[in-house]
């Protein structure tokens, strides 16, 4: 990771003056996944890993950035009438520019260098923390004021609109509002959060399976288009439903013949997760480690069997942790097939987990899983130093 004077210099070697900075965290979820697109309940929190943006405003209508990670700089016009994505990494930057103009904001150009904590690819939100980074840059480069809700809602729009991916509001949100020492429980349809403090007795520890199978962003479009079935097949007998979040377990059991096997299966998927995280919210703020981390293995079998978003090399990792002791619990965390599990550890225990973890995953693989524990923190905001 650069630290705050690397940053500084690179940026002055590129562009010759001086930059702010700006931090903007990857995320994890501990619970309540693909519910977010369903209007329904998620648990996640802000990571150590992040996206640093240095960035300095022009006087003319440029964007100009250059990622540490890629090694390369790209160029963007303002005043371009009809940008068109370019199918790279730079469409999650210039998106969120077309996303905040789209939206009023009026931008002024700017030279940007971002670097890179958090690991691409493995479920912890690179794409958001670089997206929110760039919008929280380009907002201050260009003295308007911010909203982190607005702020959240306009990057997420650049992923869906200019990247192509229809994701929902998770990581874009909590990169933005994250806070120290809690996970957030929030609902997606009103925006409302609930900070709940993590115990201190528990630990949070994120292993990382170092795979990641290629269909993830096909196979996400495709679960989101089999929550839109659902919903129209039972909004004729169940009324005014807008989606998975207004069903529930018991409407949805009473009306299973008039989904596929598939779409039911999706769809009890959701209808029941939304159900965990509220409980894992009530267990984990009361002290109930044991049921939280339940809850979590239950997520875990609901991902792998009725949404068949996780995979072999996921499933070795979970399986490892929930069997070692002081684990209350553990699960894929993300939009599946690959990437990372979180798992809820008894503190004094987390060490010895974390290498347990690391020599019997080889044992089974042949991979080297990255572990280690995280504390919660801030969502985006200027990088001090
Ligand atoms: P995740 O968000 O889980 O890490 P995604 O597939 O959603 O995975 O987003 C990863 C993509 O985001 C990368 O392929 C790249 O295009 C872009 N990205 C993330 N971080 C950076 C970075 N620091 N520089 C350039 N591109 C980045
Ligand atoms: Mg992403």
């Amino acid at each position: 990771m650069f630290s705050v004077d690397e940053l500084k210099a690179k940026f002055r070697e590129l562009y010759g003056r001086e930059p702010f900075l700006v931090r903007a965290p990857g995320r994890v979820n501990l619970i309540g996944e693909h519910t977010d697109y369903n209007d329904g309940f998620i648990m996640p929190a802000a990571l150590e890993y992040e996206t640093r943006a240095a960035v300095a405003p022009r006087t003319d209508r440029i964007l100009r950035v250059h990622s540490a990670k890629i090694g390369e700089t790209a160029e963007f016009d303002l005043d371009d009438p009809a940008p068109q994505p370019r199918r790279d990494w730079t469409d999650y930057v210039f998106g969120v520019a077309v996303a905040l103009a789209g939206a009023g904001k009026r931008l002024t150009g700017a030279d940007i260098l971002v670097a890179s904590s958090v690991p691409v690819g493995s479920g912890l939100s690179s794409s958001a923390a670089l997206e929110v980074s760039i919008g929280y840059g380009l907002l201050a480069a260009a003295g308007l004021p911010i909203d982190l809700v607005e702020l959240a809602k306009l990057c997420q729009k650049a992923e869906n609109e200019f990247v192509g991916m229809r994701c929902g509001i998770m990581d874009q949100f909590i990169s933005c509002n994250g806070q120290h020492d809690h996970a957030l429980m929030i609902d997606c349809r009103s925006l409302d959060k609930r900070p709940v403090p993590i115990d201190p007795r528990a630990r949070l520890v994120i292993a990382n399976s170092m795979v990641h199978h290629e269909l993830a962003s096909g196979e996400y479009n495709k679960r989101r288009a089999s929550c839109e079935e659902a919903v129209r097949l039972l909004a004729p007998v169940l009324g005014p439903i807008r989606a998975l979040r207004d069903v529930t377990p018991a409407a949805l059991e009473a009306n299973k013949a008039l989904l596929s096997d598939v779409t039911y299966r999706r769809a009890r998927h959701i209808v029941s997760e939304n159900e965990r995280v509220l409980e894992a919210a009530d267990a984990l703020a009361g002290g109930d480690l044991a049921r939280c981390g339940a809850l979590m293995n239950a997520s875990h079998a609901s991902m792998r069997d009725d949404y068949e978003i996780s995979c072999e090399e996921v499933d070795v990792l979970v399986d490892i942790a929930q069997k070692l002791p002081g684990v209350f619990g553990s699960r894929m965390t993300g939009g599946g097939f690959g990437g990372c599990t979180v798992s809820l550890v008894e503190a004094g225990a987390a060490d010895a987990f974390m290498e347990a973890v690391r020599v019997a995953y080889e044992t089974a693989t042949g991979l080297k899983s990255t572990i280690f524990a995280c504390s919660p923190q801030q969502g985006v905001g200027p990088l001090e130093g």
